[in-house]
């Protein structure tokens, strides 16, 4: 089943500026600003400002143009962050929740850049 995109969902109204955002930059084609309840000293979102659901959804649909500033625009905030393992920062966490088993809340793509601490494994233990 194709996505459907719902307008009405919060990062919708964030680019719509129709609720308050903490913009960490702005490009033609992506937003970073930081999350309103950070799991990490630094919590910054980065979303294309096009109509994609999730990060399948965008890959296999957006233009090249929406792709290429998209990346680029997550490295650029990795940059201002100063966490690039790359060049002497301590490292970060990228990830993007997909669906129910992955508990997105919002369906609007949306990439966490989380850093400033021990982030611990990559995922809680199995429950089953
Ligand atoms: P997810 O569970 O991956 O869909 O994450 C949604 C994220 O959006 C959560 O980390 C929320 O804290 C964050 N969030 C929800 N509303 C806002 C908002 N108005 N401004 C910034 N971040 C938000």
């Amino acid at each position: 089943m194709p996505y459907a995109y719902d307008d009405q969902n919060i990062f919708a109204k964030i680019l719509r500026g129709e609720i308050p955002k903490d913009t960490v930059l702005e490009t033609e084609h992506s937003l970073a600003f930081r999350d309103i309840n950070p799991q990490a000293p630094a919590h910054v979102l980065v979303i294309p400002k096009g109509p994609y659901v999730t990060f399948d959804h965008f890959a296999l649909e957006a233009s090249v143009e929406e792709i290429v500033d998209y990346t680029r625009t997550i490295g650029a905030v990795c940059k201002m962050m100063g966490v690039q393992p790359g060049e002497g920062g301590a490292g970060y966490r990228t990830l993007s929740n997909a669906g129910d088993d992955a508990v997105q809340e919002v369906p609007h793509l949306h990439v966490h850049i989380l850093a400033g601490r021990p982030l611990g494994p990559m995922l809680l233990p199995a429950r089953n």
